[in-house]
């Protein structure tokens, strides 16, 4: 097979392997650190003029679906996601593991320890392990683009589903690669139904558990745990998984100390190879050193050092700091640990962001309210004091309902509750949450921000925006199909409409059994759109310098300055929100 040249992000070369171990059908929803492989892979067709179905899905768990039945016919698939995606794909994955696979299926599930990017810093190998399939842990960008042949290999060998979990170095990470040259591939696919897998009835399943353990055993007994640094004669010996396998390479070189540790590397964290702890027994101590879980460790028949008994901090991130730390301490050195890394500035909505100004007019139409959040860019509107809680995709839907109900319960007064979801989430969990709340008279107000675009994870598109050849879906259409009979769409710049359309939604909502209402503050993402600026801020003689408009809105282009406000020119887009802001009537918008 011929081979290429090329420096490409580990997420880039993940795609790039995928298509050159012949996935016919690639489906995905975005989420850091994985939201780049998919997106890569279009390219890459595009550029090829490949024959492959490559697809932003609803969801992760629709995504799952539709690449695991194009495996059940025998052609190669992959599903990628982060790794909270995995939990809404937690179903189809325990039942895949019994159904089994024909064509080879990979699961790429990228895990963010940190987390820099995500509600919680889960390991989704625990998840591999809770459905009992094989995953690879890569510990460069390379070897994650080298693991997607073997995941397929593993795969189609066992008929069962295959992880490979890359984390956020390695999603990010820069490198030279070799690969392998993508080429159109052609599957031996065939429709041959096989309901004693697919459709075995729950009296059946038994038998598709005892199959799967049976292939669990076998992957095991082939799975290897090499020592590939230093020898036998050392005090320490250091089991290491994934990047933090790659920091502790670097470390031991660096610090010159080879000949005091041993080091195994794990290349497949679950099923680990039967009698792995013969090999360890010799040492004096052993340390297990993998993130963002302890998969590996709890494993391990044998007495440790790791997460489990403290050596290790059980949450964050391990740098090669946190590593030289350890391993001078287990070898008897004193050395402070070093400490985490202060915060940097937290993150803002960018100017001009219409999100900002849809929260505004929702902190103005609805004071003193509750405000149930979502995940996305948007759940930045808490630093304007208008998202209380976020928990998980879709959530902010179904917490507005469950603040009412508690409240109502309870016999307390019920506030305004203003709940706020992204086109995209809505589309992906806020509508089953929607048809409950419909169902149950529910009472708030839920606004869509729809910005035309999945803008935090890269600015993929979604169903509502659709695709050349494509139909996009009608979010109004989908609301109204919940049963909700009170909507408005409204442009969010246009501040003073907007609050009097959630003025008006509050109080539809709060009449006698009415449900939900729905406002759709519409303006596309401006990052995405490249609209041209609509003017530039000035600030005129009425300023009193009381920074309610840089403080309140947290525009960046707008800073504090000696006495009044600054307007960094090169970032204002002339939105105006801070119009609205300014007490005194302080602030215009001028044409540039
Ligand atoms: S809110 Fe108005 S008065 Fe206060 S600093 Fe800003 S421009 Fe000046
Ligand atoms: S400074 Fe005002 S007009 Fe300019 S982007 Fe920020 S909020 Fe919009």
């Amino acid at each position: 097979m011929a081979k290429v040249k090329k420096v490409l992000m580990g997420n880039e070369a993940i795609a790039w392997a995928l298509l050159a171990q012949g996935a016919t059908v690639l489906t995905s929803y975005p989420g850091t650190p994985a939201s780049e492989i998919l997106a890569s892979a279009r390219k890459f067709k595009a550029e090829k003029g490949l024959e492959v179905w490559a697809e932003w899905a609803v969801n992760e768990k629709v995504a799952f679906e539709i690449a695991l039945t194009n495996s059940w016919i025998g052609g190669r698939s992959a599903v990628m996601m982060k790794q909270v995606g995995l939990n809404v794909a937690l179903d189809p994955l325990m039942s895949a593991a019994y159904a089994g696979v024909k064509g080879g299926f990979v699961v790429v599930s990228a895990d963010d320890p940190g987390p820099y990017s995500s509600q919680t810093e889960q390991d989704s190998r625990f998840l591999a392990m809770f459905a009992k399939i094989p995953v690879l842990d890569p510990a460069t960008p390379q070897e994650a683009a080298e693991m997607v042949r073997r995941a397929f290999e593993l795969s189609e060998r066992h008929q069962i589903p295959v992880m490979l979990r890359p984390t956020s170095w390695i999603c990010h990470g820069r490198q030279g690669f070799e690969l392998e040259e993508i080429v159109q591939r052609r599957q031996p696919i065939s429709l041959q139904k096989d309901p004693a897998h697919w459709a075995a009835p729950p009296r059946q399943r038994f038998r598709l558990h005892g199959e799967l353990n049976r292939k669990v055993k076998e992957v095991a007994r082939a799975n290897t745990v090499e020592l590939l640094l230093g020898d036998e004669g050392a005090d320490l010996a250091v089991i290491a998984s994934g990047v933090p396998f790659a920091h502790l390479h670097d470390v031991i070189k660096g610090m010159g100390i080879e000949d005091r540790v041993a080091v195994y590397k794990v290349d497949m964290p679950f099923p680990l190879p039967p009698g792995i702890e013969s090999s360890l027994e010799g040492y004096a101590e052993v340390l297990v050193l993998e993130e963002p879980g302890a998969v590996v460790e709890l494993q391990l028949r044998m007495p440790v050092r790791g997460r489990l008994d403290g050596t290790l901090p059980s949450e964050g991130e391990y740098t090669p700091e946190l590593v030289a730390d350890v391993l001078l301490r287990l070898l008897g050195s004193q050395r402070e640990r070093p400490s985490r890394p202060k915060e940097g500035h937290r993150p803002r909505l960018c100017p001009g962001c219409p999100h900002r100004a849809a929260f505004w007019a929702l902190k103005e139409a609805l004071p003193g309210g509750i405000y149930p959040g979502d995940i996305g860019c948007y759940t930045l509107g808490m630093n304007l004091g208008v998202v209380d809680s976020f928990l998980c995709m879709g959530a902010s839907v179904s917490q507005a309902e469950g603040f009412w109900i508690a409240l109502r319960q309870a016999g307390l007064p019920i506030p305004p509750i203003g709940a706020t979801i992204g086109d995209s989430t809505f589309l992906h969990a806020g509508v089953p949450a929607l048809m409950d709340a419909v169902h149950n008279r529910a009472s708030f107000v839920l606004m869509i921000l729809d910005n035309g675009t999945t803008a935090m994870t890269g600015r993929q598109p979604t169903l509502a925006t659709g695709e050349e050849g494509k139909r996009p879906v009608s979010i109004e259409e989908v609301v109204r199909g919940c049963g909700v009979e009170f909507i408005r769409v409204v442009d969010p710049y246009d501040v003073e409409t907007t609050i009097q359309a959630l003025k008006e939604a509050d109080r539809f909502a709060r009449g006698e059994g009415k449900g939900p209402a729905v406002v759709i503050a519409r303006r596309p993402c401006p990052l995405l759109f490249r609209e041209e600026s609509r003017g530039v801020v000035r600030i005129n003689d009425n300023c009193t310098g009381c920074m309610t408009c840089v403080h309140d809105l947290e525009c960046p282009a707008l800073e504090e300055g000696d006495g009044i406000p600054v307007v960094l020119e090169d970032l204002c887009r002339g939105c105006g929100v801070c119009v609205h802001v300014c007490p005194v009537g302080a602030i215009e918008v001028v044409q540039r």
